[in-house]
């Protein structure tokens, strides 16, 4: 199965957002720390890697990683604000150094929305120059986006834009706002969206994206919100293909590998003919309402046949509906064998999700400096745009 993993290179950012879900640590990674998280993908069979952050370009040793991943064969990812990467010397040496495909992070093509999310201005001319370098020099490229209050209702403005300015980008990711982490458990009522304030634009952006033969991923979406495209949920692909994901933290979580992608649901869940396969409400910060999910009656082996019979997934090998079945019911019944997690609210990330083997990164007397001059300077840059901090809980400076 193309299981990819996670590195968080640096936790650190050359931008700020208010609902930045991994802000600054006193961790830090080099060559040597990062090198021994690419061995365990490569030990486990995983298909590829994502370099990610903070900001990873920010790392000086990036170049070095990313061709030592490639080196031992994985398939080397990055996501970025682009900011660096606008820079072409840079854009190049990535790209001779194996990396394979960038997710440049834009919210909005609206300068002012964009600059209110990301805590500075002229961000936009970078990220676009950043998708065309990376495409000049081989690098596949994606846009990322978070949905939040202030993009919610032009999702589909933004996708209008990217086909007509930059039409080589073939493939986007959206990711509903993680409420339960960071800068954006803090500042929800600023940043976090109603499902109901996105249903429309994300509707038409995917509908926009489908019919000119481009591809797409949604995650942290309930599929009464995508019914269309519920093949496309990156929660539902995992529950059908029974993929897992292993992050590995640059802070006090360290690693964690996540099997189960199933979250919140409704009473109203219990009669919808999609509930095996859906991931329900992404409730971790108790942000979202349940109250706003609603069954849905449509076929789920024509979203599961969509799924495992999808050419860009030649990894996938149970390409028959009574194959797959066979499978799913297995795996259903050992999920049912195991000890349920209580309902509610719980702590991030629970024990079982744990792997825990490999130390990640770690905190040295500069890293803590750093760590401390970066912290001050964020806070008078948190205080100017009216956003709270982050706690410190998870950051490995519990109680400081
Ligand atoms: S009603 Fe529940 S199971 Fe059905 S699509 Fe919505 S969240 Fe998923």
């Amino acid at each position: 199965m193309a299981n990819i993993g996670y590195i968080q290179v640096v936790r650190h950012c050359n931008h700020f957002c208010g609902f930045c879900s991994n802000p600054t640590t006193p961790y830090t990674h080099n060559f040597d720390s990062m090198r021994v998280l690419v061995d365990d993908f490569v030990r486990r069979g995983y298909f590829g890697v994502i370099l990610t952050g903070g900001e990873p370009t920010l790392h000086p040793e990036l170049p070095d990683i990313a061709r030592y991943a490639t080196d031992q064969g994985l398939h080397v990812r990055m996501i970025t604000n682009g900011w660096r990467l606008a820079d072409r010397k840079f854009a190049k040496a990535l790209g001779e150094a194996g990396l394979r495909l960038v997710h440049v992070s834009v919210y909005s093509i609206k300068p002012d929305v964009e600059a209110r999310l990301r805590g500075l201005p002229d961000t936009l001319g970078r990220a676009y120059a950043a998708v065309d370098n990376a495409n000049e020099f081989g690098i596949e490229v994606n846009i990322n986006c978070v949905i939040n209050k202030l993009n919610a209702d032009h999702l589909d403005l933004n996708i209008r834009h990217w086909i007509k300015y930059h039409p080589h980008i073939r493939h986007f990711v959206w990711n509903n706002l993680d409420p339960s982490m960071g800068r954006a458990e803090v500042n929800q009522d600023q940043f976090t969206p109603r499902l109901a304030d996105f249903e429309l634009s994300l509707y038409r952006a995917l509908r926009m994206l489908h019919k000119t033969g481009r591809t797409f991923r949604v995650e942290k979406v309930p599929l009464c919100y995508m019914t269309d495209f519920a093949w496309a949920s990156t929660e539902t692909r995992k529950i059908v293909k029974g993929e897992e994901r292993i992050v590995h933290f640059l802070d006090a979580k360290q690693t964690v590998r996540q099997t189960d992608w199933e979250h919140i649901y409704s009473d109203s869940c219990e009669v919808c003919s999609l509930r095996e396969i859906c991931g329900g409400l992404f409730d971790r910060g108790d942000a979202y309402d349940p109250a706003e999910l609603h069954p849905v009656f449509i076929d789920r082996d024509s979203v599961v046949e969509q799924i495992i019979r999808d050419p860009s997934d030649p990894s996938y090998k149970l390409r028959s509906l009574a194959q797959w079945r066979a499978d799913f019911e297995r795996r259903l019944d050992e999920a049912r064998a195991r000890p349920r997690r209580p309902p509610g609210p719980r702590e991030e990330p629970p024990p079982e999700m744990r792997d825990g083997l490999i130390p990640v990164g770690q905190i040295t007397d500069r890293g803590q400096r750093l760590f401390q001059a970066k912290r001050r300077s964020e806070s008078r840059k948190a205080e100017r745009l009216g956003v709270e901090m982050e706690s410190l809980k998870h950051q490995g400076q519990e109680g400081s």
